[in-house]
């Protein structure tokens, strides 16, 4: 029999070797574009101003699911004419700063999965206080959290406003909302926290408005004083930690009062 040829195998090891690393190349490209840990994976931050439109047309809010469970109020304080209050030189707006708070917890919470987020403003417009208290509640929301920054003389730190109704069957979940909040911010840090407080102001015979005609478990929380350099600086360094400690709360408080996650979706 002519000519059996003894294949070479070290050379054809050495023509194939360019193909081999080629392919495992694209192997490993593949494996990373697919990896969950990766930040891209994680839902984009879509914004409402107003109800959602629950029939259908949410393409761009992949974070909402069909059978949503838990819609969450973010209610950026003031707005439009009504400015709040100011630093000392007058140049920096509470509103300003509440919407910017706002807009980057609602990023937060829109993370996470089955997380309906409501927002009562997305821009520079005034809203009115029983507007607010209306679009949570035609929502049916399930919690809702008013974002504010505070003013005094010779006072600094953050606080968390709930009603003075204690018999009220929201009366847990608010202060699980409330010290969650101010437990998470105070991690994060800030000049003093001056805890959990009820009703309004130096009044326990009233609450503030969006606490009281709101339905579902709601509270205030002023995000430090802006007669504070401390805290203004606190603000601006840290917004993005404050923010994303906020969004944790809510989460948290969610999950401590079964208030999502029903057992049939989550194993
Ligand atoms: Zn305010």
């Amino acid at each position: 029999m002519a000519g059996k040829r003894k294949v070479r195998w070290g050379r054809v090891a050495i023509l194939l070797s360019p193909f081999i690393f080629l392919i495992a190349l694209l192997c490993t490209k593949c494996f990373n574009g697919q990896n969950p840990a990766e930040e891209s994976s994680r839902p984009k931050a879509t914004l409402e101003g107003s109800i959602p439109d629950q029939t259908g047309s949410a393409g761009n809010t992949p974070s909402v699911p069909e059978n949503k469970i838990y819609t969450v109020v973010i209610d950026a304080g003031h707005g439009g004419k009504d400015g709040g209050c100011t630093d000392p030189t007058e140049t920096r707006l509470e509103k300003d700063d509440n919407l910017r708070l706002s807009l980057r917890v609602c990023e937060y919470l829109q993370a996470y999965p089955r997380v309906h987020v409501i927002m009562t403003r997305t821009d520079d417009t005034f809203v009115s206080l029983s507007e607010r208290c209306r679009i949570a509640n035609e929502a049916n929301a399930d919690i809702f959290v008013s974002l504010h920054r505070n003013t005094a003389s010779n006072a600094s730190g953050i606080e968390v406003w709930i009603n003075n109704a204690p018999d009220s069957p929201n009366s847990p979940i608010e202060r699980s909302l409330a010290g969650h909040i101010c437990e998470l911010l105070a991690d994060v840090g800030v000049s003093y926290n001056r805890g959990v407080r009820t009703g309004f102001r130096d009044s326990e015979d009233s609450s503030y408005a969006v606490n009281r005609d709101t339905k579902m478990p709601s509270c205030l929380v002023e995000m430090g004083f802006m007669s504070s350099d401390i805290d203004n600086s606190n603000f601006d360094r840290r917004l993005n930690e404050y923010a994303d400690a906020i969004a944790s709360a809510i989460m948290e408080t969610a999950e401590d009062t079964n208030l999502m996650y029903t057992p049939d979706s989550e194993s």
